[in-house]
């Protein structure tokens, strides 16, 4: 099931690509595997995926030990500072980075380990009040502030649109983030790139392909609905 469903998204990221006259291998799709079990995401690794997406700083580093070692991780979650350290050397990009303090930690503790982390900033730009994220006002602000940190890389914007029926709806949110990113890009912060966009997910990847999405984050689609145990 698993790898039909990967089939299906494949297929409607390669027609989005169509007709927004963009490049598939432009698009990366990052099978969100949070609260599935190890033996689903095997499935997925089988079928060709190599980009995971997690939210919860355990269940990555418990995933990332028995999953092959040529998988990228994605920490697409809220990240606490003081779980950072368990991370930062194993995630190929963290997505929701919302804080001044976040950044900093997370350039400190790659420095301990000598690398250099590749972060997305997470801008709310449906202004929703149960959402993590910075406001698009800020934005240039802050990640000026972020841009001297010497143990991250900004490589650009992540968004989680409002949950909805209708795509359509959401359209609005992908090209407010786009335009934000191409302002930004304007400025030509140092150390500072614009050419990532993390947009979409099951409901309305299409359309966050169609306007500009580098990375589509999906989980039901691929792996099915999610049951939380609480
Ligand atoms: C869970 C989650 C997803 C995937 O959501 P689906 O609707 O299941 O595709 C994408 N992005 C983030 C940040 C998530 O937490």
């Amino acid at each position: 099931m698993i790898k039909e469903n990967i089939q299906k998204v494949k297929k409607i990221i390669g027609d989005s690509c169509i007709r927004s006259k963009r490049k598939p291998e432009d698009v990366t799709l990052i099978a969100v595997s949070k609260t599935k079990p190890v033996f689903m995401l095997r499935e997925a690794y089988e079928a060709g995926c190599r980009h995971f997406g997690e939210n919860k700083v355990q269940e990555l580093v418990s995933k990332y030990e028995e999953m092959p070692k040529d998988i990228h991780w994605h920490m697409i979650g809220h990240l606490q500072t003081n779980k950072v350290k368990y991370i930062v050397d194993k995630v190929y990009l963290i997505h929701s980075v919302d804080s001044l303090k976040l950044a900093q930690e997370i350039s400190r503790q790659a420095e301990k380990k000598n690398i250099v982390v590749s972060v997305l900033i997470e801008v709310n730009v449906a202004g929703e009040e149960t959402k993590f994220g910075i406001a698009p006002e800020e934005a240039e602000t802050i990640i000026r502030d972020m841009a001297a940190l010497p143990g991250i890389l900004i490589r650009g914007l992540m968004t989680i649109a409002p949950y909805t029926d209708n795509p359509e709806d959401n359209r609005q949110y992908f090209t407010r983030l786009k335009q934000l990113s191409v302002d930004i890009a304007e400025k030509n912060i140092d150390n500072v790139n614009m050419d990532v966009l993390s947009m979409g997910m099951t409901g309305d990847y299409a359309v966050a392909i169609e306007e500009g999405a580098a990375f589509v984050r999906i989980g039901t689609g691929i792996f099915g609905e999610r049951e939380y145990v609480i």
